[in-house]
């Protein structure tokens, strides 16, 4: 299997569990919750497992999962190399501590942030540049969703990043999660026919600029995953995975939506 610490062997198309903890957690939760799925997601060994920790709890992450085959990162990143950005987290810092992923374009980053596609394509190129694994989120709002804009505006999310970094040997590098915002936190999951909908057009997007890209990009799901919806939407032939938030907190949760992932794999 792959590990984070071999990126360059990563096998597409692998199936992939993704936890964000947003800004929760504090050193004895997250030792706590490391150590329970530390002591049983290798039993789920045909997927790839990263967990996105704030800023300040990564290097707790390179202590406990050092010489693990659990990937871990951070939930967002710099464009910029160094210098005046006070508050600011580069790739070289992260890569320091260890992170091999990185969440670029999350909503709340988006939205919350006003990171405008155009950044967040800027802090997807940094990542592949320093050779780490950006998780690029996509997403519509649920005014877009109900003005029929869903694809347009997820299509534009993607081409922002594909104007800028042109090779498809590095974009192969990224993975992308399909993230509608009205289904974050909200308890409100898309039905996996429109998560469906919106994956192959992402697959469809990416086989345009390269066929072989487009069939191999992991594309996650992600919005109110839980044990009891991952079944039905890892059964669609799009989805390679989930980006999940509140349940990633839940150590049972969390592996229970990867042991049902593994099935699938
Ligand atoms: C997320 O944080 O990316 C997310 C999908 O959150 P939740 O699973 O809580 O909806």
């Amino acid at each position: 299997m792959t590990c984070h610490h071999c990126q360059c062997q990563k096998i597409r198309n692998r199936k992939v569990i993704a936890g964000n903890w947003k800004m929760n957690g504090d050193k004895a939760s997250n030792k706590i919750l490391l150590e329970t799925v530390l002591a049983s997601y290798e039993k789920y060994n045909k997927i790839d497992w990263i967990v996105l920790a704030p800023f300040v709890y990564v290097s707790q992450c390179e202590k406990l999962l050092d010489m693990s085959h659990l990937g871990y990162g951070a939930q967002d990143i710099s464009e910029n190399a160094n210098g005046a950005f006070t508050g600011d987290i580069s790739a070289g810092m992260l890569k320091d501590f260890g992170c091999h992923y990185v969440l670029t374009g999350h909503s709340e980053r988006r939205h919350g942030h006003g990171e405008t596609n155009e950044l967040v394509a800027k802090k997807t190129k940094t990542a592949l540049e320093a050779e780490m694994i950006p998780i690029l989120c996509v997403g519509e709002t649920l005014e877009e969703r109900e003005a029929n804009q869903t694809l347009t505006v997820v299509s534009e999310q993607l081409k922002a990043v594909l104007n800028l970094v042109k090779d498809p040997a590095v974009l192969s590098k990224m993975i992308i999660a399909y993230e509608p915002v009205w289904a974050i936190g909200t308890g409100k999951v898309a039905t996996p026919e429109q998560a469906q909908e919106v994956h192959a057009a992402i697959r469809h997007q990416l086989k345009q600029m390269d066929q072989t890209l487009g069939a191999k990009m992991q594309i996650l799901y992600g919005g109110s995953v839980k044990p009891d919806n991952a079944e039905s939407l890892f059964k669609m032939p799009d989805i390679d995975g989930a980006l999940i938030g509140g349940a990633s907190l839940k150590a049972e949760q969390f592996l229970k939506i990867g042991e049902i992932c593994n099935q699938f794999s």
